[in-house]
């Protein structure tokens, strides 16, 4: 185990030192990586499902740092997870690292967060790894045996690449308020995936919408996708204060 050590980085923002306590593979492009918070790092730590933290190794002697969205709920503390696809020449470097590497980690930040109110509803799209802030959103929502009415569409090209389908699969059947819709872009014809095909698009949206001036409407995922959702977002109505994006690739 390292020793715990806890610096002030750019703008005052806290850093520490971390290490892979665990690595878990979620799809055949995607892990899960569990990195323990230092006991004297909890408070600067403490974090809104959707933020995301920077990440660098300090092995490097020019450290390349990234952000990554935190994929676990806050309940999980003192541990945090991370998803990364195996994407991008740090993405690739990531993926790759075992158990019980160090890592350096700058303390949550960001403001695509999840906001609730009575009388509203929760609508997420998620393309690609774009899925990794909705499970924190999905597992504090559960966590909290929130009644907001959620739903998720997430797109993936095969369905073996859906991030989290099994959990969300269940949390869906357990969990009333939440509905999940995987939806696979390129399956071959001859493969044996049962639910939906194609792309989303406006008809699956408006299925999903509701009063669009009470929705709260989240994109997330590879730049392109998240552009093309908002514009659907907002050919639906939903007002732009209403609209929140986060993108990357
Ligand atoms: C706020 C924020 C949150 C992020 N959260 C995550 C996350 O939860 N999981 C994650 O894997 N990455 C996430 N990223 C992306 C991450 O920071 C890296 O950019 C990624 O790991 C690729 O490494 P790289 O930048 O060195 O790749 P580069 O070598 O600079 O990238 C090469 C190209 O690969 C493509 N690419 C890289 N990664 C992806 C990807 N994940 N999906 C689609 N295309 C991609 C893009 O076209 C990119 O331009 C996030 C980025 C931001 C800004």
């Amino acid at each position: 185990m390292l020793p715990a050590r806890v610096a002030a980085g750019a703008a005052g923002r806290v850093i520490v030192d971390t290490h892979i306590v665990s690595v878990h593979q979620e799809t055949p492009i995607d892990r899960t990586f569990q990195l323990a918070i230092p006991s004297e790092a909890h408070t600067a730590f403490q974090f809104t499902p959707g933020q995301f933290v920077v990440v660098h190794d300090p092995r490097e002697a020019k450290p390349r740092r990234r952000a990554y969205s935190i994929s676990s709920p806050p309940s999980t503390a003192p541990f945090l997870e991370l998803t990364v696809r195996d994407m991008g020449t740090f993405g690739h470097a990531f993926y790759g690292l075992p158990a019980g590497t160090a890592l350096a980690m700058r303390a949550p930040a960001g403001r695509f967060v999840l906001q609730e109110a009575p009388g509203e509803r929760v609508l997420m799209v998620a393309g690609g790894s774009g899925v990794t802030p909705f499970r924190a959103f999905v597992g504090d929502m559960q966590a909290r045996r929130a009644t907001t009415p959620a739903t998720l569409l997430q797109t993936a090209q095969q369905a073996e690449e859906l991030v989290f389908h099994e959990r969300f699969t269940a949390w869906a059947h357990t969990h009333a308020p939440f509905t999940y819709v995987p939806t696979v872009t390129r399956a071959a014809p001859e493969h044996p995936w049962a639910g939906r095909r194609g792309r989303i698009d406006a008809a699956l949206l408006h299925a999903h919408l509701g009063a669009p001036e009470r929705t709260r409407f989240y994109a997330c995922g590879p730049a392109p996708f998240v552009q093309a959702m908002l514009a659907l977002a907002e050919e639906a109505g939903i007002p732009a204060d209403r609209r929140h994006k986060e993108q990357w690739g």
